[in-house]
């Protein structure tokens, strides 16, 4: 017997629609590309999507065509957002950190038919677009008058004009919640990218998940500033939940320096934020240097690598906010866990609440996961066996785009490649990439718990720790460090740091301070790149 419920499709246009009708005065700030503040509200949000999906059908894409952006956090990406997947076709954001030739692979590979773009990235349009085979019409997104002219692009048009000729009226289309509405290619560290394919049903399940209380606990009450990008994976999916919980938003656009974040979150009362590490680095030090509090700011969201402990600290400790460690990826919509705790850490102190925040945190509901051993066992959850984490759930894929790479499944569940424990309260703590791990005299040493101790250096800005060739002991752990700006530490007296803060053998043979560490182009250190870079170094005495 089937229940008597009506069978209404989860789709995006949803969200914006509910937006509108609930929360039509909501603010969206943006600060734009021409580098003012712009306010809108989710009511005008709404219009302009209605225009965007009245804007694609005049140029005849068909249902699921992709819509390809390379754009910043701002009011006209949200449009986007909901007008291409809404009208049924499939927004599809480029990285704009990524190599030229990189971006021009991946939009002949997705088949995108249009490319909206930020004018900050018209060099990279000048470059590529003659390679692009499958683009017919290039938008930019700025008003008619800021259209660059003799660009060479063929047909470009402006954003506004372009969706100033089409109607706000649009009954938004009904389909299968299972229909493909945005996709995003991984970071691609080795062999080709490869893409994630969201649909309506797993966006949405995905969005009402992430609001949670204990996920990342979302209200209209709440003033949103998403630092991670809109590039990557959705902007950890914030745009649909704040739409659906009616929270005002935020977005930085270009300017992600420590000033300007910091300057942002006070103007507009920001309560809750977004972003990776690096960019809460960058903002402390802005907020240590002019001795500066928060005076909104009640909470932050820090994943896509894992966050330092000496940052949940100064976070807590000196700014007064609660930090909420995440962990996730491309092809998990991104939410894996989320970090909130338990009554029973309530009353546990200041330390040892910390030694829960360091952890990635519980599964949200909807993600099953496991930690296997190398013969695909089931370790037990006991906070100290680490093993493959394998997960599964409605916002996890089941292949990528066009079936590359096979299928990527074992007995069901995604190999997500990275390494970690799972206590017996659920909390996961990744300890590194499995190709990151270091086995030294065949114990692992995690690269994370290394970096993480230098981080809480004063003199330290970034660390990362990779295994080097060592005669006896197969590999050891050395440090390659970059200096805060004016702050100075010796080589000694970074090593003599660790002493009482992890077993002896796990501490690094050896630190190099180097001008920069590689960073990929969702701002992840590319370990890969750093071994090339130290590829001649010998461990001293070897
Ligand atoms: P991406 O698909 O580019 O978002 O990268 C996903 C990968 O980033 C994961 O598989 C992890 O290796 C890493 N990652 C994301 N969040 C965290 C975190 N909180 N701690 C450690 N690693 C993380």
């Amino acid at each position: 017997m089937l229940g008597l419920m009506q069978n209404q499709q989860l789709l995006i246009s949803s969200l914006i629609e509910f937006a509108d009708r609930h929360h039509g005065e909501g603010e969206i700030v943006s600060r734009r590309v021409e580098g003012d503040i712009h306010r809108t509200s989710y009511r005008e949000i709404a219009s302009r999507s209605r225009k965007v999906a009245n804007a694609l059908d005049s140029l005849k894409l068909a249902f699921s065509d992709r819509v390809a952006t390379l754009a910043w956090n701002g009011y006209r990406h949200l449009e986007l957002y909901f007008g291409v997947s809404g009208s049924g076709r499939v927004l599809h954001t480029l990285n704009p950190r990524l190599h030229p030739e990189q971006i021009c692979w991946i939009a002949n590979h997705a088949e995108d038919q249009v490319m909206c773009f930020d004018l900050t990235f018209l060099p990279i349009i000048k470059a590529i677009h003659s390679n692009c085979k499958t683009i017919k019409h290039y938008v930019a997104l700025c008003n008619a008058d800021a259209l660059p002219k003799d660009s060479g692009i063929p047909g470009l048009v402006s954003y506004e004009s372009w969706i100033g000729a089409a109607s706000d009226q649009y009954d938004w289309p009904e389909f299968d919640e299972n229909s493909a509405s945005s996709m995003c290619y991984t970071s691609g560290t080795t062999g080709n990218p490869k893409a994630a394919l969201y649909s309506h049903r797993s966006t949405m399940l995905h969005a009402f998940a992430g609001a949670l209380p204990d996920a990342l606990n979302m209200s209209a009450r709440d003033t949103l500033l998403p630092v991670v990008p809109m590039f990557h994976v959705n902007a950890w999916g914030l745009p649909y939940s704040a739409a659906m919980t009616g929270a005002k938003l935020v977005f930085p656009g270009p300017a992600m320096d420590g000033k300007s974040i910091y300057e942002l979150i006070e103007s507009e009362g920001v309560t809750f934020a977004a972003g990776v590490p690096t960019v809460w680095q960058m903002m402390l030090g802005h907020m240590q240097a002019g001795d500066l509090r928060f005076s909104t700011l009640k909470r932050t969201v820090i994943g896509g690598s894992a966050c330092p402990p000496a940052m949940i600290t100064a976070f807590n400790d000196v700014y007064g906010v609660e930090v909420l460690h995440a962990w996730g990826m491309t092809e998990m919509s991104p939410l894996g866990t989320v970090c909130t705790l338990k009554n029973k850490h309530l009353p546990m102190s200041e330390q040892d609440k910390l030694k829960v925040r360091i952890k990635q945190g519980r599964g949200i509901f909807g993600v099953d996961m496991k930690i296997v051993d190398p013969e695909g066992r089931e370790c037990p959850w006991d906070g100290k066996t680490s093993g493959d984490l394998y997960v599964k759930g409605p916002w996890i894929i089941s292949e990528y785009f066009k079936g590359e790479g096979g299928n990527p499944l074992v007995d069901g569940w995604f190999p997500t490649g990275d390494v970690g424990t799972i206590d017996s309260d659920g909390y996961l703590q990744i300890t590194d990439r499995s190709k990151d791990v270091i086995k030294s005299g065949g114990e692992w040493i995690s690269s994370i718990d290394v970096e993480n101790i230098a981080m809480a250096h004063p003199a330290v800005a970034m660390a990362a720790c990779i295994g080097v060739k060592h005669p006896k002991w197969d590999e050891r752990p050395i440090i390659a460090v970059v200096k805060k700006p004016g702050a100075e530490v010796t080589r000694d007296a970074l090593i003599a740091f660790y002493d009482g803060k992890t077993a002896k053998w796990q501490i690094p043979d050896d630190a190099v301070f180097v001008e920069a560490i590689p960073l990929g182009g969702t701002g992840k250190m590319q370990k890969t790149k750093l071994r090339e870079m130290l590829k001649d170094y010998k461990l001293p005495g070897t």
